[in-house]
């Protein structure tokens, strides 16, 4: 978890932030209303209470948002790399120096510590960063072919208008995963953040804006109407690629979408992730990484620890120390000094955090600490261990999205790996050992796109993050995430 924060935020602070966020849509550089001059409210989850008004777009609107990123490509895909790397990284600096505002902004939105929005914020930074530096390394290749008699090259060239759909629970960061490489690359945007969070990135663009990026390169789009606003986007001949981040239910109706087109598409899916702990394991730097696997943004990540497979021989250890780790957390509004939880975004998300645990318990689990929510206003719910987990509790199979952790023991290594790959996600695995052989064995068993072994978070800039399975399709982050925005052009050449 990041460093703890000291100080609380006043109401002038947060009012002062909230009112530098621009709230209208942002089509071919002008900032408008939406067509049908219709707003909707964002809530601080922490109170329930709305924070801001912001424009609902209607499909005309979204349209024109196409329109803009469609007429604008021709320019945009020709422009300087390094023009469009010295404005991805002005961004950088940008936002850099604005920390504390955006990070406050998040928590307003989607409730996490404000020390966990800063780490967003740093981390959101760096996409912008790495590929103000990927920008003037775009390349292609050179070789004989095999009778001698031609050449190979290829060029890589900008897919084209991009669509891109981001969720919730990293307002910043799932926007600048993909808007980054795309820019980088010479693509332009349209971008619908979610409903509940769309500040950060309507701030996001405003930054962009201030660095320099040409009107029409990114277009945003807020909406309460996802599905209608979107589908004629996707569905558009001027729609190139589809990039998503969110559950798998969407993710694969999005897809079905895509096919019309035929869209390049990338897709950030569900997760399920086990956190797999061996008898040889160092128990402290497992538990280490068990907080950070599973509390990370209040366990509404992705990437959090879902299930816990511990070797029998310290499984009651491990479920002992962590539950006391987890009680001592404390629950509050982001904003107050020394939280280390937040609220759950909604009240649907609460609902169903507190219906996988009465399953797991209905069917037989124990609760080591937790096990309920807090009193509103807001949507908190108190960190949880569980153990004594049966074979059909929901929670094995179903994303947790929440502070909850069930603790199940294993016998064996195989019964470990099989338990682990016992799932349709597979996003992200963890792996506490510190046999060399076994790490090898077990990391290459596994069935996911990534593997933390011996550490409880793997999110960089740097790396490609992705997910295999249900989790989805391509991958983003480091220079694999630009390839993601360009099409290959093989030229056959008679020499
Ligand atoms: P979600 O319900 O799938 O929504 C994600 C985005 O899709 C939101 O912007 C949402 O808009 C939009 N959307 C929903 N239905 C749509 C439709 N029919 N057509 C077009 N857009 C639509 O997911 P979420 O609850 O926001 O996020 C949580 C999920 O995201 C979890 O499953 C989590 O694992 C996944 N996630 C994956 C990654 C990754 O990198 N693999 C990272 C973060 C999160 P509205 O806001 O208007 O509903």
């Amino acid at each position: 978890m990041p460093p703890e924060t000291t100080a609380s935020t006043s109401a002038s602070d947060e009012d002062a932030v909230l009112a530098a966020v621009p709230r209208r849509l942002y089509i071919g550089g002008e900032w408008r209303d939406g067509g049908g001059g219709a707003t909707f409210a964002v809530d601080d989850p922490s109170t329930g209470e709305p924070i801001a008004h912001v424009a609902d777009a209607t499909s005309g609107d979204a349209l024109d948002a196409l329109g803009a990123a469609h007429e604008t490509f021709a320019s945009w895909r020709n422009s300087a790399p390094r023009e469009r790397g010295d404005i991805l990284r002005r961004a950088y600096d940008m936002i850099v120096a604005r920390t504390d505002a955006l990070a406050l902004l998040m928590t307003l939105e989607m409730g996490k510590a404000l020390a966990e929005s800063k780490a967003e914020v740093t981390y959101a930074a760096n996409f912008l960063r790495w590929y103000s530096e990927e920008a003037v390394r775009i390349d292609g290749r050179y070789s004989a072919n095999e009778s001698g008699a031609g050449r190979v090259l290829t060029m890589k060239q900008p897919v084209g208008p991009c669509v891109f759909i981001t969720p919730w629970n990293f307002p910043l960061a799932m926007g600048t995963r993909k808007i980054a490489p795309a820019l980088a690359a010479g693509c332009t945007i349209v971008a619908k953040p979610a409903r509940l969070t769309p500040l950060s990135i309507l701030m996001l663009a405003r930054i962009l804006e201030q660095a320099g990026l040409p009107g029409g390169v990114l277009n945003v789009i807020t909406a309460t109407s996802s599905g209608s606003v979107m589908e004629p986007v996707i569905c558009d001949p001027r729609t190139r690629k589809l990039s998503f981040t969110g559950s798998t239910e969407v993710g694969r109706s999005l897809m079905a979408q895509a096919s019309e087109q035929v869209l390049r598409v990338s897709m950030e899916l569900g997760g399920n992730a086990p956190f797999l702990v061996f008898g040889d394991a160092d128990l402290d730097a497992a538990l280490d990484g068990a907080m950070i696997a599973k509390m990370r943004n209040i366990g509404e990540a992705c990437t959090a620890a879902n299930r816990f497979y511990v070797a029998a021989g310290v499984a009651n250890d491990f479920a002992q120390q962590l539950a006391a780790r987890m009680s001592a957390l404390k629950i509050g509004r982001g904003t107050e000094p020394d939280v280390d939880v937040g609220p759950l975004i909604d009240a649907d998300q609460l609902d169903k955090v507190a219906e996988l645990v009465e399953d797991a318990v209905s069917k037989g689990a124990t609760v080591l600490t937790g096990g309920e929510r807090v009193e509103g206003p807001g949507h908190f719910y108190k960190p949880t261990v569980l153990t004594e987990i049966p074979d059909d509790a929901r929670l094995l199979r179903e994303e947790i999205f929440g502070p909850v952790a069930p603790v199940k023991a294993f016998a064996t290594e195989q019964e470990a790996i099989a338990a682990a790959n016992d799932t349709e996600l597979g996003l992200v695995a963890y792996l506490y050992t510190s046999d060399l052989q076994r790490a090898w064995r077990v990391t290459e068993r596994l069935e996911t796109g990534m593997v933390g072994l011996n550490q409880g978070m793997v999110s960089n800039a740097g790396a490609p993050f992705g997910g295999v399975k249900h989790s989805g399709v391509g991958r983003e982050g480091g220079p694999e995430g630009i390839e993601e925005y360009v099409e290959i052009k093989y030229i056959a050449m008679n020499v």
